[in-house]
């Protein structure tokens, strides 16, 4: 008999955490990798974070905090909210995790159970379906195809909302495509929303700073007060701040829900990390105007590649609004041959050769739940990407 548990069966590790260990091993072993999957700011943590964790450290702040985060940082998050979304939470209201990704997770493990479904639309994170199918419910995917943006329809909403309907997850700006939704779009689903009083909302707002063109963020909540009652804003350090490494992600939403949450979270991690949160405050309160520049530096490298990649034999690629990934098609590679005489008959295929022919690593679009493409992910620097765009025409080149 299996000492595992039915539930691990039920998912795949991440597949760009996997990606992440793959190429470190094929760098350690000598290769020369260039690695665009990377899922984080190239970026240095800001130096002012970096002192007000040591002074943290310093002052012997480095003891077991509330579980669900410190007074400090549940008021800064609350402050957060209120000066950039103009969403209003009391402290009970608040919940900080271990980055994002324990924010969501606990979110679905403690409403989700075996008959529910939650609505992703597809290309998602390559987490969200793997939590839903851990806690036992069952993800409902909704294509949102490149000539829609990448975003949810409202008429597709209402088809996919069943009696069973738990959440709907929105992500924007998204990772893997970029895109953003308008006021008006959201308002669009908050309508449809409004009509099924029984589906909530996951907003996951992650890259809510790494956006372009100067266009405006815009989260559900704010577009429409009423589902504030049932929407969890889902929000962190890790991409704003350049701290990924650091592990502070945080949640607002109905009290109910977040004691639910707090629960779960003291029976596996307790608290954050507490020179971690010491330094999430300082990001959250203290200078912003770093985040604006990053972010014209993201732009510049992001109208590199997408000029890169539409130079390129055989790829398309449209222009990401935000989050700092080019998510091109590759439809045109699809049942080409290889100098090798193999067929690429898939975008795992391609991401495969890419790496075998040119030391290229990217991820495959099947990841996100969208084929064929593949995400490249431009939080790397300028001389890397150069590099990763030549070796990327070559290979295209050498496909007959
Ligand atoms: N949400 C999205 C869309 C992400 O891309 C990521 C990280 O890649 C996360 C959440 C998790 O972020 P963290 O756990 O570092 O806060």
């Amino acid at each position: 008999m299996s000492i595992f548990a039915q539930r691990v069966h039920r998912i795949q590790p991440s597949p760009s955490s996997m990606a992440g260990v793959r190429t470190r091993k094929l760098i350690a072993e000598g290769r020369d990798i260039v690695a665009l999957t990377n899922g984080e700011p190239d970026f240095a943590t800001p130096p002012n974070i970096l002192e007000a964790a040591s002074r943290a450290m310093a002052a012997g702040r480095t003891k077991y905090t509330d579980v669900g985060g410190t007074p400090e940082l549940r008021e800064a998050v609350r402050h957060k909210f209120s000066r950039e979304n103009g969403l209003s939470y009391r402290q009970d209201e608040v919940v900080v995790g271990t980055g994002g990704k324990q924010v969501v997770f606990n979110a679905l493990m403690c409403t989700v159970e075996a008959g529910c479904e939650v609505i992703i639309p597809a290309p998602y994170w390559v987490s969200y379906p793997d939590i839903v199918l851990l806690a036992g419910g069952k993800p409902v995917f909704v294509d949102c195809p490149e000539a829609r943006g990448f975003k949810l329809q409202p008429e597709d909403l209402e088809r996919a909302i069943t009696p069973s309907t738990r959440w709907l997850i929105l992500n924007a700006p998204n990772n893997p495509s970029g895109a953003i939704y308008r006021r008006e779009e959201l308002r669009a689903l908050a309508d449809v929303l409004l009509r099924h009083p029984h589906v909530w909302v996951l907003t996951d707002d992650m890259y809510e700073h790494v956006i372009y063109d100067g266009l405006a963020f815009h989260t559900i909540a704010q577009v429409e007060p009423a589902l504030q009652e049932r929407t969890l804003t889902v929000n962190g350090v890790s991409k704003a701040y350049a701290m990924t490494g650091w592990r502070i992600g945080y949640g607002g939403g109905p009290a109910p829900l977040i004691a639910q949450m707090v629960k779960m979270q003291s029976h596996s991690t307790s608290n954050p990390s507490s020179v971690g949160q010491a330094a999430a405050v300082e990001a959250l309160l203290g200078p912003q105007d770093f985040i604006a520049e990053r972010c014209a530096i993201f732009q510049a490298r992001r109208d590199f590649v997408v000029a890169q990649l539409r130079a390129c034999p055989g790829l398309d690629s449209h222009l990401p609004e935000g989050a700092f990934y080019a998510f091109p098609s590759c439809a045109e590679l699809i049942g080409r041959k290889t100098p090798q005489g193999r067929t690429i008959a898939s975008d795992s295929d391609l991401v495969m050769y890419l790496l075998d022919e040119v030391n290229l690593a990217v991820l495959q679009g099947a990841a996100y739940g969208s084929s064929p493409y593949f995400r490249l992910s431009y939080a790397s620097s300028m001389p890397e990407l150069e590099e990763g765009a030549r070796r990327l025409r070559l290979a295209c080149e050498r496909l007959q």
